[in-house]
C-alpha cells in the first residue's frame, strides 16, 4: 500500500464511450463513428444531400483515448475500467473525479446512474467502496457518507432534500454548501432508489416537465471514513469520489473558440464553460486556475488538479444527425487528455 511517486501531480484519464443506435434512429441514420481496438475512435463526415442513400464519405478523422467503450460495452466494464482505479486512490485519502461529458442523449446519464438492471458508474462505485472497506477497516468501524447536489443556472440545490438554494462557503478544506444533506449509506439496495429520486429532483425545462434540463449539472460527492492499523498506528483515512453528470454540451460549444466569448450569449452554460476554462489552464500548466469562475468550478476546487485523479468520459452517440456535437465532444475531450 506504498504512496506510489506519480500520486502527487495532476492527470486526467480521458475515455470514450459510443452509445447504441435508438430504434428510431436506426431508421434514418448513418453511422458516423467506429471503434477499433479499445482505444481508436473515427469519425466519418457524409456530404450533407437531401437523398441520404447518396451520402457521401467526405472526411475522415481518427481520435486515440485511453480506452474507447463500443455500443457493446457493458456498464460493469466501463466502471472497471474508467473508475476502479480512483476509488483504491480515494481510500489511501486522495480525492477521485468523474465526469460525463457530452451532447443531451448521448448516455451520460446512463452511463452514471443508469437503470435498476444496469446501474451506472454512481452504483457501483458505491459497492466497490463498501466492499473494500469493510475488507480494510481495522475494526470495522466506516463511514460512508453521499451528498447529491445540482448546479442549475449557477444556483446549487441539494437533491436530496430539495428546498431553497445553498449557499457556499470556502473554508480549508475546498468549498462547502451550507445546510448539504449528508446521508449516510449502509448498503448498496437502498443506494439506487436514492439517487433515482435525487435524479427527478433535478430541474426540468418549463416545456419539458418530465424531462431534465440539458443545462442542471448533478454532483454525488462520496466521502468515505475508515481506520487502517499501520504497524503501530490506528490511522484514520478519509477521502472524496465526486461523479459528475454535467449539463450537455451543445450549447455550451456555440462559442467562439478564439475568444471563448459566447455565440449565443444568454445560452451559455457559465459552470460548463468555466470547466473548459480550468481544463485548459491545467492544460497549459497555469499556475493560477480560474476556479471561482462558476459555481460547479467552486465546488470541485479541491477535485480537479492537484493531488487527485481525474476521468473524463466523453459521451457521443453513433448517427451522423450528431456529427457536428460528436466531433465537438472528441475535440474537446482530445484537448483535456494532454493533462
Ligand atoms: P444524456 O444524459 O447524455 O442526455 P441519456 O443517458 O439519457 O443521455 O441517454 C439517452 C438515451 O439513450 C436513454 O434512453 C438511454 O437509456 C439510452 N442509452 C444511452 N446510453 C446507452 C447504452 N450504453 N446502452 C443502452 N442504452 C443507452
Ligand atoms: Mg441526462
Amino acid at each position: 500500500d506504498s504512496e506510489a511517486s506519480g500520486d502527487t501531480g495532476s492527470r486526467i484519464m480521458v475515455f470514450v464511450r459510443l452509445r447504441p443506435m435508438g430504434k428510431k434512429e436506426e431508421a434514418g441514420s448513418r453511422r458516423c463513428v467506429r471503434i477499433a481496438n479499445r482505444r481508436d475512435v473515427y469519425l466519418t463526415e457524409f456530404a450533407s444531400e437531401t437523398d441520404y442513400l447518396r451520402l457521401k464519405r467526405v472526411r475522415g478523422r481518427h481520435f486515440c483515448f485511453d480506452a474507447a467503450f463500443p455500443e457493446s460495452t457493458s456498464q460493469q466494464e466501463v466502471y472497471l475500467t474508467t473508475t476502479t482505479e480512483l476509488v483504491e486512490g480515494v481510500l489511501r485519502g486522495r480525492n477521485g473525479t468523474v465526469f460525463c461529458y457530452g451532447a443531451t442523449g448521448a448516455g451520460k446519464t446512463y452511463t452514471m446512474l443508469g437503470t435498476l438492471e444496469n446501474p451506472g458508474v454512481m452504483v457501483l462505485a458505491i459497492k466497490d467502496l463498501f466492499s473494500k472497506i469493510r475488507q480494510r477497516s481495522f475494526n470495522g468501524s466506516y463511514s460512508l457518507l453521499l451528498s447529491y447536489l445540482e448546479v442549475y443556472n449557477e444556483t446549487v440545490r441539494d437533491l436530496l432534500s430539495p428546498g431553497r438554494p445553498l449557499v457556499l462557503r470556502e473554508d480549508k478544506q475546498g468549498t462547502i454548501a451550507a445546510g448539504l444533506t449528508q446521508y449516510r449509506a449502509y448498503s448498496t439496495d437502498e443506494v439506487m432508489q436514492l439517487l433515482q429520486q435525487g435524479n427527478r429532483n433535478r430541474t426540468t425545462e418549463p416545456t419539458r416537465v418530465n424531462e431534465t434540463s440539458s443545462r442542471s449539472h448533478a454532483i454525488l460527492q462520496i466521502i468515505t471514513e475508515y481506520q487502517v492499523k499501520d504497524s503501530l498506528n490506528v490511522v484514520t483515512r478519509v477521502g472524496k469520489l465526486s461523479l459528475i453528470d454535467l449539463a450537455g454540451s451543445e450549447r455550451a460549444l456555440a462559442t467562439d473558440l478564439r475568444t471563448q466569448r459566447s455565440i449565443e450569449g444568454a445560452n451559455i452554460n457559465r459552470s460548463l464553460l468555466a470547466l473548459s476554462s480550468c481544463i485548459n489552464a491545467l492544460v497549459e500548466g497555469k499556475r493560477h486556475i480560474p476556479y471561482r469562475n462558476s459555481k460547479l468550478t467552486q465546488l470541485l476546487k479541491d477535485s480537479l488538479g492537484g493531488p487527485c485523479n481525474t476521468v473524463m468520459i466523453a459521451n457521443i452517440s453513433p448517427g451522423h444527425f450528431s456529427f457536428s456535437e460528436t466531433q465537438n465532444t472528441l475535440h474537446w475531450a482530445d484537448r483535456a487528455k494532454e493533462i
